[in-house]
């Protein structure tokens, strides 16, 4: 099954005609339910080499004024239920009307992504619409001519990359995360005595509710599953235990240590990461390459330090380890530093509810209404810089993927914008939508 598109907007800005130009004759009526088909038609889309299910709402220009917006409202609700995201359409020659402002608000509420078109701006007619459309708070217009065929390409670029990602990973990342009982995968690794064996005997002697026939001898196997009582709701929990994996190599006598590979293998099969360090020599440099590796592989952190015990002025150390993860480890400003004693229990109670507070924001979704609003503000406080006299310009961004939270972005000029430009949109993402401490890919799109 194709992903859906609606084509949403008001009678008569041009919602059949784009429908022609996109299904062309392989116009397939998909349910010939009377009512249905006259409210609704579907059809498979074709740009590029891109191909979509669209779904019209042609007819409703039938209904009496009074009783329209009503059935506008209705239709746009169904057809926006099934779909993944919406090209809006207003005429740019007439400019925007009440009724375009009540569909703006009707789709920023559904949270979909829309992609404004202001449709009839061929020539330069539809100038002055153009920019009244901004006002809609939906994000920035794309000038197209349905009937003209113009502005396609500018529409293939902005739906590709959503397109590709929806087309491969929706199904399968909602139905994770919406599941209660799939068990969050977390792994503890760290350098050789940190306390990884002590930390997990911890954790899984305190939760009697292990799950799994061979709980008593979980020592000897790679995973363990047992599960955690948070605050709001239980959370199944599935360790992966690289002490476990060394102390099993060591009975079989084949590796003494635990080598990169088994921490990258445990990297690759976590959600979240949890990386032990031993307080009196925290942020050592394999520290660094293991926290380096589970940010690039994607993965939520968090950095636990263990025999907290032993340190003496509890608050100096805090504050020093946070100056250092923040200039270490600048690609996720602000991770969380949980620090305890697995020998003694002092403050482990802390370490999964970062856990699964790292595991929330790695899911997060940001509403694209939102995103762009911020993105003008953003560029608006402090604007990209020129390069040989041009500005950048960057328009039009949208949450891809989740896990981790991932955004394309259209930029101009887009291998010229300075990295710590990029930093400064990545961290105001992380501020804005409260997403902390997770790695935030930005992927910039030139336009065109
Ligand atoms: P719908 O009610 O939203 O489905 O709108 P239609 O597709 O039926 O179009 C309404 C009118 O606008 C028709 O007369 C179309 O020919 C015209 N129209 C559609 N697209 C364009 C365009 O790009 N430029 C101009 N000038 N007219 C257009
Ligand atoms: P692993 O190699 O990472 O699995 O580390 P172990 O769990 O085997 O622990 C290494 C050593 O550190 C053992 O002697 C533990 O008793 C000790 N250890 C573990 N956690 C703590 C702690 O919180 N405080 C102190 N003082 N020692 C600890």
């Amino acid at each position: 099954m194709s992903v859906k598109i609606a084509l949403v907007g008001r009678p008569n800005v041009g919602k059949s005609t784009l429908f022609n130009r996109l299904v062309g004759k392989r116009l397939a009526l998909v349910d010939d339910t009377p009512g249905v088909t006259r409210d609704r038609r579907e059809g498979e889309a074709r740009l590029g080499d891109l191909s979509f299910t669209v779904v019209d709402t042609p007819g409703l220009e039938e209904a009496p004024e009074a009783a329209l917006e009503g059935r506008m409202r209705k239709q746009t609700d169904i057809a926006l239920a099934e779909a993944a995201a919406c090209l809006f359409l207003i005429d740019a020659r007439a400019g925007v009307t009440p009724l375009d402002k009540t569909f703006a608000s009707i789709l920023r509420a559904s949270g979909k992504p829309v992609i404004l078109l202001a449709n009839k701006a061929e020539g330069s007619a539809g100038d002055a619409g153009l920019y009244d459309a901004y006002g809609l708070g939906v994000g920035e217009p794309l000038a197209i001519s349905a009937e003209h065929g113009e502005g396609m390409a500018e529409l293939y670029n902005l739906l590709e990359p959503f397109l590709a990602e929806w087309q491969s990973e929706e199904d399968e990342e909602e139905a994770e995360w919406d599941d209660p009982l799939k068990p969050l995968r977390v792994a503890i690794v760290g350098r050789p005595n940190a306390g990884k064996s002590t930390l997990v005997n911890h954790l899984i002697g305190e939760n009697r509710l292990l799950t799994g026939p061979e709980a008593g001898i979980t020592r000897d196997s790679i995973s363990v599953e047992w599960k955690w009582q948070g605050k709001d709701r239980d959370w199944p929990v599935k360790l992966f235990d690289t002490a476990g994996m060394r102390k099993k190599a060591k009975v079989q006598s084949k590796l003494e240590k635990l080598s990169v590979a088994d921490s990258l293998r445990a990297i690759k099969f976590a959600e979240v990461v949890v990386l032990l360090m031993e307080a009196t020599s925290p942020f050592e440099k394999q520290d660094l390459q293991i926290a380096d590796l589970a940010l690039r592989e994607g993965r939520g952190l968090v950095l636990a330090v263990n025999k907290w015990d032993l340190i003496e002025d509890r608050d100096a150390a805090m504050r020093s380890m946070r100056e250092m993860a923040d200039r270490l480890l600048p690609q996720a400003v602000g991770i969380p530093i949980v620090a305890f004693s697995a020998l003694t229990g002092m403050g482990t109670n802390r370490l999964m509810p970062a856990v699964t507070r790292i595991y929330i924001d790695w899911n997060a979704r940001v509403k694209t209404p939102e995103l762009n609003d911020w993105l003008q503000e953003a560029t608006a406080r402090h604007a990209p810089p020129a390069v040989s006299g041009q500005r950048i310009k960057l328009r039009y961004i949208a949450q891809t993927k989740t896990r981790p939270p991932t955004f394309v972005a259209q930029c101009t000029r887009a291998e010229d914008l300075p990295a710590a430009y990029k930093r400064y949109l990545i961290n105001g993402i992380r501020d804005a939508f409260d997403i902390r401490a997770v790695p935030i890919r930005l992927i910039l799109r030139k336009p065109g």
